[in-house]
């Protein structure tokens, strides 16, 4: 596909740009300040920030382009009708990790037979928004509205723990992610799903696994 990626000089696009190009994808960065000029590509990727997200996005649907999109810390439902009215898709996802999804998935079963749960989200220092997207939407399947810890040390990439306590028990779901490499499988997935997906808006890589 020839893709626009959105943040391409920023330590997810550093990692992720040469793992599309080896996948067979065109990839044109754009930073920030220069126009975001994608008419007539098939999709766009964006890993920017949470205000420069839903701009760029309205910007591509404008120009009849669809859009994957991992930026966290912003509310993507208004994009819903403006990609259903262009007969466009936007995937937005808080994880594109297939192990951190995997993660998310099993803290759902689990939650069904344990009666109180808490999350540890751990994130570079860098990291913007807080608790993480990932945490949040663990919360939003697990119900219960549970305690989420947000750490923010260097020397991390990004983790989470899962802890469910019980009578005389307790079950711990973790995640590591060691590189940002490990984003890049659930991107190439998100594309290559894109034009199946219902105009409109999906949330979540659970929806394509
Ligand atoms: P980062 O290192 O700060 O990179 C963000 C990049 O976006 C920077 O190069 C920044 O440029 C650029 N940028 C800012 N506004 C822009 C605009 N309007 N147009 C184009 N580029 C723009 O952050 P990161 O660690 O790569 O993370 C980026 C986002 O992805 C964050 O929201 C993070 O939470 C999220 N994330 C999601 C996942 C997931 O799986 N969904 C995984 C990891 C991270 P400047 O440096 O010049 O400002």
């Amino acid at each position: 596909m020839k893709l626009a990626f959105f943040g391409a000089e920023g330590k997810v696009g550093r990692a992720l740009v040469p793992v599309l190009e080896r996948a067979g994808h065109q990839v044109r960065g754009i930073e920030i300040g220069e126009k975001p000029d994608v008419a007539g590509l098939d999709a766009t990727v964006d890993f920017t920030t949470p205000d420069a997200a839903p701009v760029n996005a309205r910007a591509a649907l404008e120009q009849g382009v669809s859009c994957v999109i991992g930026t966290t810390g912003w509310d993507p439902q208004p994009l819903d009708a403006v990609a259903r009215e262009r007969g466009l898709r936007v995937f937005v996802a808080p994880n594109f990790s297939l192990g951190a999804v995997l993660m998310m998935r099993f803290a759902a079963e689990a939650a069904q037979y344990f009666p109180r749960a808490e999350v540890i989200e751990l994130h570079h220092e860098s990291k913007k928004d807080a608790p993480s997207g990932t945490a949040r939407a663990t919360a939003d399947l697990i119900g219960g509205d549970p305690v989420i810890h947000s750490v923010r040390l260097p020397g991390l990439v990004a983790h989470q723990e899962v802890i469910f306590g019980g009578e005389g028990q307790l079950l711990t779901i973790r995640h590591d992610t060691t590189a940002r490499e490990s984003f890049a499988d659930g991107v190439l997935l998100a594309l290559d799903r894109l034009d199946s997906l219902p105009p409109g808006l999906t949330v979540g890589l659970l929806q394509l696994m």
